[in-house]
């Protein structure tokens, strides 16, 4: 029987959307957080694109190291042999992509303005396919931007044409959130039938129907024989309206009315990671969880009307589908409500060994604690907020690592 796996955007999909961004010290932070989750992939940036260029080298690193395993890094590229070059002379050991380009008669007329055939997109992307297997790449997905306003028949051709050439994977973007869970379910299973390869969901949310629209293509492509691999975000941030939101696709995936009795997951997920890494991504984009967001908002497991909360006391799953504890909530928080000694850009090695040490963290001589406090500044000017508890003790850890993601050096 196919499986579902996941394929998180965040570092992608997310970082590109309006107003909001990661520095390189958090997108690296959320890869662990993703790797410490299970999840299969992280599409971790944009090879193509300079000042990602050692952020990309320091975490494929880390992917040596260990500290980056199981979960694969894949970068994010146009499907066009230009970009497949570029990429592999700025990250020259990147080893999973994913290239993408418009198949939809709207892109081909509004945005390649009638200068791309069918025909066209169709020979760029095999060239491109044929360019990063040539080049070193071990795992290819082709996404087929605007899918799912795309005629089915090319999108079969597209996808049967990757496949010839070696893809791994075809990716259908519902790229405007047009589809709802009725016609993706029919597309992906159509194109699971017909190209024969693992499909992948990648939903927006202009509609309010990401998480289902996700979840119903997945059991599409199963049903037609071929794994799914769903595209999230973490809080569901993304272009526009967001992405499909990964704890809740998690949550859908496992809870929902009888689905999980035919449609597994691959690999382990740990549901328990996920209050720490929503979270985290809160802070870093610096946008709240909202407050009824499923699983992690501050709602999520609140009951005040008589009753309901007569009713959960008794028994949770009277009025809960499932315990808090798995989501990694119910620990008591430490908040700070007297003095308080944080690490800036301005920090001076008294405050910075007081709060280091506060962690167990001390230094073999004052020459390290500077060379640490150091990275630490420029990792302040870099997300201008404080770090948090966990990026500390990375940059601690991995020096020289933190000092390749805080380089930036333009017009090199
Ligand atoms: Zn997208």
């Amino acid at each position: 029987m196919p499986k579902i796996y996941f394929i998180d955007v965040t570092n992608r999909d997310g970082v590109q959307t309006a107003k909001l961004g990661l520095s390189k010290l958090e997108k690296t932070m959320m890869n662990i957080y993703l790797n410490e989750m299970g999840v299969f992939q992280s599409e971790f940036g944009f090879p193509t694109t300079r000042h990602e260029s050692r952020y990309l080298q320091a975490n494929l690193e880390l992917t040596e190291m260990g500290v980056l395993k199981p979960i694969r890094l894949g970068g994010w590229i146009r499907a066009i042999v230009d970009d497949v070059e570029t990429a592999f002379k700025l990250v020259p050991n990147i080893r999973h992509l994913n290239l993408s380009i418009s198949t939809s008669d709207q892109m081909l007329y509004g945005k390649f303005q009638g200068r791309k055939t069918r025909d066209d997109i169709i020979n760029n992307m095999v060239e491109a396919v044929d360019a990063a297997r040539a080049l070193g790449a071990e795992s290819i997905g082709v996404n087929a931007e605007d899918a799912s306003r795309t005629d089915l028949d090319f999108l079969i051709k597209f996808g049967l044409a990757a496949k010839e050439h070696g893809a791994d994977r075809l990716r259908y973007c519902d790229t405007l959130g047009y589809d709802n869970p009725f016609t993706i379910y029919e597309t992906c299973r159509a194109l699971a039938e017909n190209v024969g390869m693992p499909i992948e969901q990648h939903c927006h949310h202009d509609l309010g129907m990401a998480v289902a629209n996700s979840i119903a293509g997945a059991k599409g492509a199963i049903d037609g024989g071929q794994d799914a691999y769903i595209n999230t975000t973490v809080n569901g941030v993304g272009e526009r309206a967001g992405n499909a939101d990964l704890v809740a696709v998690i949550l859908a995936a496992t809870k929902s009315k009888g689905f999980a009795d035919k449609y597994r997951l691959g690999g382990s997920i740990k549901l328990t990671k996920a209050a720490k890494i929503a979270e985290f991504a809160s802070y870093a984009f610096d946008v709240p969880i909202p407050i009824n967001q499923p699983g992690v908002g501050a709602n999520a497991f609140a009951h005040a009307s008589g009753i309901h909360a007569d009713g959960v006391l008794k028994d949770p799953e009277n009025y809960e589908l499932y315990s808090f504890r798995e989501l990694g909530r119910g620990k008591p928080k430490f908040v700070e409500t007297g003095r308080e000694i944080i690490a800036g850009q301005y920090s001076g090695i008294s405050g910075f060994s007081h709060l280091m040490g506060k962690m167990d963290v001390s230094f073999s001589s004052r020459e390290e604690a500077n060379e640490i406090l150091e990275l630490v500044r420029y990792a302040n000017v870099e997300a201008q907020k404080p770090l948090v508890e966990e990026e500390l003790l990375f940059i601690a850890k991995y020096p020289q690592i933190a000092r390749k993601l805080l380089t930036l050096t333009p017009l090199e």
